[in-house]
């Protein structure tokens, strides 16, 4: 039954965060329906605030003027538009297979996230002073080429198993697996990286982190059940996602967060003292740490987020 009283996952003051080991709630499509939603979300995750920050929370002068940082951030949260809007859009084609009652509610209230999610970064690129009417230009023009070669061809992959081959477990998994389980990590370290700078977008992704989790955990939960009822169909599933993640490393991930964190370096260094101690792991401070440190740390979790679920879902015969 869904816990009316107060769960704490839902909670904007004590974010469930993936860097924790992936922070396994124990949600079901059942427990995770629209009351769920209801009670949690609006009031609890969001506060009140479709957008995800409080109006007096705002981004610092320093991502607002013409500079490095503002180069760096405008690219990531454009990359996150497009992200999140494909994403939900994908998702939508799960949604038109979800099988039962509870899997239909909960695909509705993901859907509806996604689209927060991705109207919340495109509001704030206002909030960095593009200006309103060229929000969508400019997304275009810092992020649609990483659309193009990373959103793309993951989307090529996984929406044909859903809108074609109507396989909802499958196109479940995939979405779990590598369109959020791979591009998750990467927003928790924006979330860190970005808060001395940009309250704002930290707050987004503070909020959008406890989405991601639960979401993820869901995802998690309707893969286990199928395996475990269905073991034959194990090696099919395994096979899949090794297919998903082969294509994934082909793709120029690598490239795109060295790029960024390039740029957010150049930064860094300028505003080092807008920083001061602030540290973005425990016991370390982001103005001692390196673009490939960053890069390799969002590697690093999202291997062990990967490894993890797959293992938690009975697939773990997809790592070998
Ligand atoms: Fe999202
Ligand atoms: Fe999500």
């Amino acid at each position: 039954m869904t816990d009316l009283a107060s769960p704490p996952e839902a909670d904007f003051g004590n974010p469930p965060k993936l860097f924790d080991g992936t922070a396994d709630l124990d949600l079901t499509p059942e427990t995770a329906d629209l009351q769920y939603w209801f009670d949690t979300v609006p009031q609890r995750t969001l506060r009140g605030h479709l957008l995800g920050h409080a109006p007096d929370v705002r981004p610092t002068e320093v991502v607002r003027r013409p500079g490095p940082l503002h180069d760096a951030l405008t690219r990531e949260v454009s990359f996150r538009v497009f992200a999140e809007a494909r994403t939900a859009r994908a998702l939508g084609h799960a949604l038109l297979l979800a099988p039962t009652p509870a899997t239909f509610e909960f695909y509705a209230t993901q859907v509806i996230d996604e689209a927060r999610h991705t109207k919340a970064f495109r509001q704030h690129l206002v909030e960095l002073g593009i200006a309103p009417d060229r929000v969508e230009a400019t997304a275009e023009e810092l992020a649609g080429a990483d659309r193009d070669a990373i959103l793309i061809p993951l989307e090529d992959f996984v929406i044909p198993v859903v809108r074609d081959e109507q396989d909802f477990v499958a196109g479940i998994l995939l979405l779990t697996i590598l369109v959020e389980g791979v591009l998750a990590p990467s927003f928790e370290l924006s979330e860190r990286k970005w808060r001395p700078f940009d309250p704002a977008l930290a707050d987004i992704e503070t909020g959008a982190g406890i989405d991601e989790v639960r979401h993820l955990a869901v995802g998690g939960r309707i893969v286990r059940d199928h395996v475990a009822a269905h073991p034959e169909d194990v090696d099919r599933l395994a096979d899949l996602v090794k297919r998903g993640m082969a294509l994934m490393f082909s793709l120029p991930v690598l490239d795109q967060l060295q790029r960024w964190e390039a740029l957010f370096q150049q930064g860094l260094e300028q505003h080092a003292d807008l920083v001061g101690d602030y540290e973005i792991w425990d016991g370390r401070r982001l103005v001692d740490t390196t673009p490939d440190e960053r890069v390799q740390k969002t590697f690093e979790l999202t291997g062990l987020i990967h490894a993890t679920r797959l293992t938690g879902m009975g697939l773990g015969s997809a790592l070998g």
